[in-house]
């Protein structure tokens, strides 16, 4: 038996036998039960732990040696995924679109991907450089300066991150030169980015940082088109309404500095729409391009000109030094636009309003300067046009006093003060009444009396013809339905007619004859007994809308007139054009027809002209016996003047209706003596 062994006889354990052998113990000593007592202990004691352990081990599953195994494996395996790991993370690092950059704690470049090196230079000239030396950015006052300073930097490396978004970087390969493009696209040598730094720290140790930079171009160039096209006009691409208001504020907030003030000028286009309507949209297009590039070659370096409007332009004069060379700039450009334009197979002639206002200390903001101008142009406008006018103090009077009117018609539509005056008409043979004519009265609580061609436009102006017109139509209706049914009655004639005026606005309106209709069905009005008055110049000014109510009037059963006529450029063309029932020749005709030969020859020639085309003719604003006489005789039908009546209130037009009139004809001793309504009732 080996000494080696316990006292039962079996080995000691191996660990226990190595120790012993290795402390050159080789025999047990027999007698020794002190020495032999420890062995067996220690060897119980690691027999013990083997017992343990292998519980242990199967309990888990898995023997020591199988972890071992498995240690070794993991070891093996986990460097290769970590040069895989490495591999991918480089792969991303070179391939992903945004530009990183590997800084150390010092702020150096060690390591830069293709994108950044794209954006930034090339690799070899950023490694090794410092990130706040190489990344420039432009300033608002285009001036490069260092994106990041160094005190920035080294904060950001130590606590974290640093962030700044749409920051303009310069690129470094390029030679500086900062210029504002007129599209909205980036200037060469500048890159719109996001840039960030994110700290790499291990424990409390720093190690740098990953710069990360995000190109921008695409969204910065989309954002700044976007806003370029807010504030400029698409088709000549001058600055819009918006950008010029900006201007002129700037302007006047230097003037009030330097005391060089601006002046505004507002150029309409006369005659543009008719170019429109004439020659179609792409000329009209073609010739606002034209008249855009004459206006800014006849101004200086500094101002700006603007399209505010479908023909309005608007520019701002800081260049001129003075009032007179404001002047002679809107004098030049009224020259300009009176050139032809050549406009592909066509030749147009335009000419130009201009509106002129000078700014002062007075101008609290660029409102204020525009609206003056503005006004000025439509005084131009209203003088005819082809001319210009400045702003003065009579005409800010009248824009006040015209704001005041304003506000008193809106209220006087809302309370229904717009009343019904009724002018008589007659027949010159016989000397009828046959109707009369409608017109609208307003009387304002402190200026009294106001004329309908005042507040009409204002009406039209404010979009409140309709409702206007809606109310005269109504008191027409109903006032002529009680008429006619009286003289019905009375066995006192056949029914009256009566003339209603309509506007630009209420022709142009699709609702016009359905409105129309409901007025005659509420008050049992037949059609034929109406007839719309539309002037001339609102049927020339409305065209193809105008002519197609015409027709929809006319298959309703209600007449037309073509008022005003002779007032127009183009009358005899309109005659042609407009289906009507009646002409009602401009009173500009009719006074002095009696002494001016070729006034009576013009007249001769519009009631033949109508007469050859069907309609009845009525001469308006007859104030003279004679002026009846040669109506009589060139076969005019109809007579309206303060010789036969002034515009009456209902009742007095009430009794003139329902009263019975002398049948006679009216000689013009008699019709002299006739002037008032009632003398011509028997
Ligand atoms: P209009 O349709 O040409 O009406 C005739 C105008 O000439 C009326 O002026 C009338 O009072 C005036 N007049 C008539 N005879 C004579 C005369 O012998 N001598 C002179 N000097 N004038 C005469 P009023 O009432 O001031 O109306 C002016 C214009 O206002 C009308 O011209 C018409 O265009 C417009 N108007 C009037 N009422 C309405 C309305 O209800 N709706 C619309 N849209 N326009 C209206
Ligand atoms: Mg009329």
């Amino acid at each position: 038996m080996s000494d080696t062994s316990t006292n039962s006889g079996s080995p000691f354990h191996p660990v226990l036998r190595r120790q012993l052998r290795r402390s050159n113990i080789v025999d047990r000593p027999v007698d020794d039960y002190a020495w032999n007592g420890f062995l067996d202990r220690i060897d119980r004691a690691y027999r013990d732990n083997d017992q343990g352990r292998e519980r242990l081990e199967r309990s888990v599953g898995i023997s020591s040696r199988e972890i071992r195994e498995l240690t070794l494996d993991m070891d093996r395996s986990s460097e290769s995924l970590l040069a895989h790991e490495r591999d991918r993370l480089r792969l991303l690092f070179d391939s992903v679109t945004t530009g990183l950059l590997v800084i150390d704690r010092f702020g150096r470049i060690t390591s830069v991907n293709p994108e950044a090196a794209r954006m930034l230079g090339d690799a070899g000239t950023l490694i090794n450089s410092y990130l706040d030396q190489m990344l420039q950015m432009i300033g608002r006052d285009g001036e490069p300066r260092p994106l990041v300073n160094r005190e920035e930097l080294d904060r950001a490396l130590r606590s974290g991150q640093w962030v700044r978004n749409d920051v303009r970087l310069a690129d470094p390969r390029r030679p500086f030169q900062y210029v504002e493009t007129s599209d909205g696209t980036l200037p060469a040598g500048v890159i719109a980015a996001d840039v960030a730094i994110v700290a790499f720290r291990a424990g409390e140790t720093h190690l740098g940082g990953l710069v990360v930079v995000t190109d921008n171009a695409a969204r910065e160039e989309a954002r700044s088109r976007l806003a370029w096209q807010a504030s400029h006009d698409a088709l000549t691409s001058l600055p819009n309404r918006l950008l010029l208001a900006e201007r002129v504020e700037v302007a006047l907030v230097q003037a009030r500095r330097t005391g060089n003030w601006p002046s505004v000028m507002f150029i309409d286009l006369d005659r543009f729409k008719y170019v429109n309507d004439s020659l179609g949209h792409a000329a009209g297009d073609l010739l606002l391009v034209a008249a855009a590039d004459r206006l800014q070659r006849c101004v200086r370096g500094g101002d700006t000109v603007a399209r505010t409007g479908g023909d309005e332009f608007v520019v701002l004069c800081e260049g001129a030094d003075d009032i007179a060379g404001v002047r002679i700039v809107a004098e030049r450009i009224l020259a300009t636009l009176n050139e032809p334009f050549d406009l592909d197979a066509d030749q147009a002639y335009i000419s130009a309003s201009i509106g002129i206002a000078h700014g002062s200390a007075d101008d609290r903001d660029s409102d204020s300067l525009l609206h003056d101008a503005d006004l000025a142009m439509y005084r131009a406008k209203e003088l005819g046009g082809g001319r210009i006018s400045e702003a003065d103090e009579r005409l800010r009077i009248e824009a006040a006093e015209r704001m005041q009117l304003e506000r008193a018609l809106r209220s006087a539509v809302v309370q229904d003060d717009i009343t019904v005056a009724y002018q008589p008409v007659f027949r010159i043979e016989g000397g009828d009444l046959v109707g009369f004519e409608a017109l609208a009265r307003w009387t304002h609580p402190t200026l009294g009396e106001v004329p309908p061609n005042r507040f009409i436009p204002i009406a039209e102006d404010l979009g409140l013809i309709v409702a206007i017109g809606d109310r005269v139509f109504d008191i027409a209706c109903r006032d002529l339905a009680s008429w006619n049914a009286q003289r019905a009655e009375g066995d006192l004639g056949f029914p009256l007619g009566m003339n209603v005026n309509i506007s630009g606005r209420e022709l142009s309106s699709p609702s016009l004859v359905p409105r129309v209709v409901a007025a005659i069905q509420r008050h049992e009005v037949p059609p034929e007994w109406l007839t719309l008055d539309v002037s001339e110049s609102v049927l020339l000014q409305h065209g193809d809308v105008a002519s197609a109510r015409l027709e929809e009037l006319r298959s309703a059963g209600i007449r037309v007139a073509i008022d005003d006529f002779g007032s127009g450029d183009s009358s005899l063309s309109s005659l042609r054009r407009f289906a009507v029932q009646m002409v009602k020749i401009d009173r500009g005709f009719i006074t002095g027809i009696d002494s001016t030969i070729r006034d009576e020859r013009v007249v001769r020639a519009v009631i033949d002209l109508a007469h050859a085309l069907d309609c009845e003719v009525l001469a308006e604003g007859v104030e003279g016996t004679r002026e009846l006489g040669v109506l009589r005789e060139l076969g005019c039908e109809y007579v309206q003047g303060y010789l036969l009546g002034r515009p009456m209130p209902a009742d007095e037009a009430f009794i003139l209706a329902t009263a019975v009139l002398r049948r006679t004809k009216p000689s013009e001793e008699r019709s002299a003596q006739v002037i008032t309504p009632d003398r011509w009732v028997a």
